[in-house]
Order: C-alpha cells, then structure tokens, then sequence
C-alpha cells in the first residue's frame, strides 16, 4: 500500500514537472499581454498623427486612417501618447522663422481643439492625469512639439507652448537650425548647442518642457547634458551599436543620459532598427535595440517612441492596434511585470512628474 501511493506520489510530481516545463504558446503570451496593459500604464513618446489628424497641407488622401487614432490605440492596449506638433526645418532668416511660429501655434490649438472635441480622449500633462484617464476609459493626448525651430528667433514662445500645455520639445530635425547641430545634416554646424541653444535647454528646465534629443548630433546631446538640470529624454532614437544609423544613440550618449536619469525611447522605424531588408525588420530587431539600453544601464532608461505617421512601424506591429506584440516579444526574453511596467510608462512619468505642471 505504501509502495502504491509512493509512486502515485512520484507519478504526480513527473506530470506537475512537465506542466511547469512546458513553454508557454503564443496564445498564453496574448493572455499575459492583455493583462498586462490592464494593469500597467502605457505611453508612446513620439507619434507624428497630429500631422495626418490634422492635415494641414492637404499631404494625406481624404479618409487615410494612419497608424494612430484612438480607436487603435484603445485595441493595442496603448493609453497615451506624445502627439508632436511637427514642423520640418525651414529658412532661419527672420521671417521664415516667424512662420513656422504661426504655423506651429496654429497646428497646436488646431490638436487641442481635437482632442477636446472627442469623448474618448482627454489631454494630460502629469501622471496623475494620465492615470485618472485611463481609469475612465479615455485615450490621453500629450502634447509635444518636434522641431525647436517653432521657437523661432523669440525665446519667450517657449512660455506660450509650456502655457499652452506643451510637455517635451525635440530640439531639431534633420538639419541644423538656431538651437543646435542635427545628427544628419552634412553641411558644418556650430560644433554642437549654440548660444541660443543654450539659454532655450535652461529655459525649458525653468519651464518643465522635457528636452528631447533624438535628431540632434552627439555634440549637441553631450553639450545638453552639460547644461541640463533635469533628465533629458531621446524620445524616438536607436542604439548605434546595434545598428549604425545616425539617427542612432552611441553607448556614449546613452550612458550619458542614463546617469542625468534620463531616457532613451526606442523608435520602430526599419531603417534605424537595421540594414535588413525591410519586410524582415520586425518586432524582434525592435526588443534587440531595448534589450541593449536595458543591459547597458538598466530598464529605468528605456521605452518606446514609434514613430507611427513619421515613418515608424515594423512587421508585427504596424500601428497602435498591434503594440501588445512588443510585450510578447519582451515577455519572451524574460522581461518581468515589474520591468514591463517602467517600460511601457513607469520611466516617461517618473520624467513628467519631475517638472512642475503648467498653470
Ligand atoms: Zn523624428
């Protein structure tokens, strides 16, 4: 009797072990994905829809849904982004200048009135806020603005936009202007921040808009760090290690952005992800530039900025609906819930909270 229920007891222990042995299908990773994004916060750092929502120059075709509406957003699971108010370097002569600045306010009140105007979708500038969306079923809208050409030659516009409810401002584009060099212009800079440059990054820090750095050169992001009283973000960038773009963060940068408490968000555009083809750039290339920020200064500076309406967008996940499968893919490489929760929002608010909110 007792040799009987000694091997019952074997018996038992052998199937329980090869239960807990057996690899989760993909299916149980979709269960865990959903559950986790109900109940962690998260947000995309960078998203150029206002520019498609919007449509200011008539670039989309009429009923072009894009990557992101809030629709999508709600289906991927996805709580807020950063809406960048985008204007592409122009002439940096007086009146050129004063233009995009007309623009810029106008494309910004043009987005708030948007997202006031919808009943699934409410701004938000602080944790709390974004938080207390998320509780009442609302998609949140941060405001952002990509090109610091939009301060034209006026330091002041920059209290305007922090009035206004403007929460990060990407320093430049893809070519120099008055505030800093570009990581792709090739024509010679001011070999990193200028004067003007210098007195805007203060003048952001005293204000509480986020300093973002994808775009600028590595003298700028080095000269910033110098200068910055608070962490800087690099809100849609990739890592050069892993794949030599310029538009890329050498370990340098990062390791600089780590130690101010910064952060760097991954971008899910192909062509800084890899020089692979691009129909094989997929989720997988995307968590190999995050596992690398992870392991070179930990998972407190990593998130993710797609990209979506700007160029971003890998196989796997193609718009706002699908980012559950980057959460897959993490959850694959043994990426805990503790970690999966500073990643997806845990490290972009601990950033907002650090300033103070705008009157
Ligand atoms: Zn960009």
């Amino acid at each position: 009797m007792k040799t009987t229920k000694t091997l019952l007891l074997v018996l038992i222990l052998c199937v329980a072990n090869q239960v807990a042995a057996k690899e989760p299908s993909e299916k149980d990773y979709e269960k865990i994905a959903v559950r986790v994004h109900k109940s962690i916060f998260s947000i995309d750092t960078h998203n150029d829809a206002a520019l498609r929502i919007l449509n200011p120059k008539g670039r989309y075709p009429a009923g072009s849904t894009g990557q992101v509406t809030f629709d999508l957003m709600q289906k991927g699971g996805l709580d807020a982004s950063v809406f960048a108010i985008f204007v592409s370097q122009g002439a940096r002569d007086d009146s050129s200048s004063a233009k995009a600045v007309t623009y810029v306010k106008e494309q910004l009140a043009a987005m708030k009135a948007y997202t006031q105007s919808r009943g699934d979708a409410a701004l938000a500038q602080i944790s709390a806020e974004l938080k207390r969306n998320k509780k009442r079923g609302v998609t949140s809208v941060v405001l952002g603005i990509e090109n610091g050409y939009a301060i034209g030659k006026d330091i002041d516009n920059l209290g305007y936009y922090r009035r206004e409810g403007v929460r990060m401002i990407t320093l430049c584009h893809s070519k120099h202007n008055d505030i800093c060099d570009s990581s792709t212009d090739t024509l010679a800079g001011a070999g990193g921040l200028t004067e003007f440059g210098k007195a805007v990054v203060e003048r952001m820090n005293s204000l509480g808009i986020i300093v973002d750095v994808s775009h600028a050169s590595k003298n700028s992001v080095m000269q910033v760090l110098q200068i910055s009283k608070y962490p800087i973000v690099a809100s849609h960038s990739g890592v050069y290690a892993v794949n030599a773009s310029p538009r890329n963060l050498s370990d340098e940068e990062i390791r600089g952005i780590a130690a101010k408490g910064g952060l760097v968000q991954i971008v899910s555009l192909k062509s800084y992800l890899s020089s692979k083809p691009k129909e094989q750039v997929s989720v997988k290339e995307m968590a190999d530039h995050i596992d690398y920020v992870k392991n070179l200064v930990g998972i407190e500076h990593v998130g993710v900025g797609t990209d979506f309406d700007g160029g971003g967008g890998v196989v796997g996940m193609e718009d706002a609906s699908k980012m559950r499968s980057l959460t897959v893919e993490l959850l694959k490489r043994g990426y805990s819930k503790r970690e999966l929760k500073l990643f997806w929002g845990g490290n972009f608010m601990r950033i907002l909270d650090m300033y103070k909110k705008s009157k």
